[in-house]
């Protein structure tokens, strides 16, 4: 009986050989051990109520038991709800009376204050920890790790992951079995995983990216991986001549090149550095080349389609783009107003058509009509342009466009001049409201460490390179940008802090 999503991913490991997951302590996890975990996990899900296409929701901590309970809820036929591990109280009651979860899986140090919010909704709820222990291992310990998986159809749903909420509030994206296998075999094929890779894994796995772009190319491919809590430098460096290759949010990158022990010595044995979730600057590219000899492949993707487009394995990685359509996935960029291809240089609407796509947003029927189209093709909210050998650059969010005095400003345009500035490590560009323009572009600036950046140089820089509506009505420095955990710059954020600047 066919549970094609487990079949392909899941149930080889119990032929595996050698380790399938190595933790920071040294532990080593075999493919059949995982799968028994898996197959205990499932039996108390079964016991709990959970019927196939029920939600099974879980704030928790990163652990191979975590990983185990996603393997759980798909060979049951539920639906894996993973919900970001710093979403406060107020948060998850929105997200599990949206969700309405049978069973709800959270940190034991959160119980106390999330039963309440479970009872409401009729969640039942069980604890798994950072020490990878709860009442529901306790529960899996007596459980058989013999399990006949729930069947399922490529078209039934596997996960529903809420989406950053960088533009908005969350929605809920419907990813199906075939949406999440399609891929998989896709990026493993694309970045040419075989079991001799370690991938050295330290992203959160509530997320899209390390929940399956990471952890489904190396089931897929017969990879094992360092399986880290999160991104410790000093963790990353002890660990990483174990591995062949690490994914990464930019952030991890600038991390990576802050420290003097990234040396070409350090990562001569690695095969592959993948980059995603947020622009990689071209000068993070640029400089990890130079320190390390490694090209970052970036590529592009999000919550709604997983992966869309990768940078070659093979051939020219352009830093600045994320590369070109995966095979099977149609990227065409659009006019924003009317939906007609533009040609190829011309910046529009980025939209994609594949088997990656979506069903559509969790009881969100209107918003599901407003971006997914009726010939299938999805409207990601990312605006982009090809250059004339067919590589994607992402200029920016149709919603971070700025519209001063009836002008479009994208804001990395202007970025892009103010990172080159000296004593300027990074910037953001944003609209605020003004009387007159309607918006004002807004520049903040980090300066780079122990500089003060020359403002009035600055300005005189910008004003030589940029026509004056596309030049900042104000330059406003600050320590840091803000940023969620997967390194997104949060304009919204910055937006809002800076509403009256004009007013
Ligand atoms: P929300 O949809 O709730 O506003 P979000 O779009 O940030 O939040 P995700 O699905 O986590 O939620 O992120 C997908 C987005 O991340 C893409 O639409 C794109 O804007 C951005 N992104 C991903 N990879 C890249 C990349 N390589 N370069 C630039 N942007 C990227
Ligand atoms: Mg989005």
């Amino acid at each position: 009986m066919p549970n094609p999503l487990f079949d392909t991913l899941f149930a080889p490991l119990a032929t595996r050989e050698g380790a399938f997951l190595l933790t920071g302590d040294g532990s080593t996890i075999t493919g059949p051990d995982f799968l028994a975990t898996i197959a205990r996990l499932a039996h108390v899900l079964r016991e709990t109520g959970v019927a196939p296409g029920d939600r099974v929701a879980a704030q928790v901590p990163k652990t191979p038991e975590a990983l185990a309970l996603y393997g759980a809820a798909v060979a049951v036929g539920a639906v894996f709800l993973p919900l970001n591990t710093s979403y406060t109280g107020a948060e998850i009651d929105y997200f599990i009376s949206d969700a309405r979860p049978t069973l709800f899986v959270c940190d034991p140090n959160a119980e106390a204050a999330l039963a309440p919010i479970a009872a409401r909704h009729g969640a039942a709820l069980l604890t798994l920890g950072a020490d990878g222990r709860g009442t529901l291992t306790d529960r899996a310990a007596a459980a058989t790790a013999d399990l006949v998986p729930t069947d399922r159809a490529p078209d039934d749903l596997a996960a529903i992951l809420y989406t950053s909420g960088t533009t908005g509030r969350s929605k809920g994206a419907m990813l199906t079995q075939d949406n999440l296998l399609s891929n998989a075999s896709a990026l493993a094929a694309e970045w040419r995983f075989t079991g001799r890779d370690v991938l050295l894994h330290a992203l959160p796995i509530f997320h899209t990216h390390g929940l399956f772009v990471a952890t489904h190319v190396c089931l897929a491919s017969g990879a094992s991986m360092i399986f880290l809590p999160g991104f410790d430098a000093d963790e990353v460096f002890r660990l990483l001549p174990q591995a062949t290759t690490l994914m990464g949010v930019p952030t991890f990158y600038t991390r990576l090149l802050d420290d003097p022990r990234l040396t070409r010595e350090a990562v001569a044995h690695m095969r592959l550095f993948v980059s995603g979730s947020a622009p990689l600057l071209a000068e993070t590219h640029a400089g990890f080349a130079a320190r390390t000899g490694h090209a970052i492949l970036e590529r592009y993707g999000m919550t709604e389609t997983n992966m869309n487009t990768s940078n070659p394995y093979d051939g020219a990685r352009r830093p600045g783009t994320v590369g070109r359509p995966l095979p099977g996935v149609e990227v065409i960029v659009t006019d924003p107003a009317t939906g007609a291809p533009l040609p190829q240089g011309e910046i529009g609407m980025i939209e994609v058509r594949g088997p990656n796509v979506f069903k559509g947003y969790w009881q969100m029927p209107e918003k599901t009509r407003e971006e997914l189209r009726e010939n299938g093709f999805f409207i990601t909210g990312d605006l982009g342009r090809y250059d004339e050998d067919g590589y994607l650059s992402i200029v920016g969010r149709q919603k971070d466009l700025i519209i001063t005095g009836g002008y479009n400003v994208y804001p990395k345009e202007v970025e892009l001049i103010l990172d080159d500035q000296p004593g300027v490590l990074e910037s953001a560009v944003i609209g605020v409201p003004h009387p007159d323009f309607g918006e004002a572009v807004l520049a903040v600036l980090v300066p780079a460490k122990d500089a003060i950046p020359d403002l009035a140089a600055i300005d005189t820089a910008l004003r030589a390179s940029l026509a004056r509506f596309k030049q900042p009505k104000a330059l406003e420095i600050l320590d840091s940008l803000p940023r969620n955990k997967m390194g997104k710059v949060q304009k919204a954020e910055l937006r809002a802090r800076f509403a009256d600047r004009f007013a």
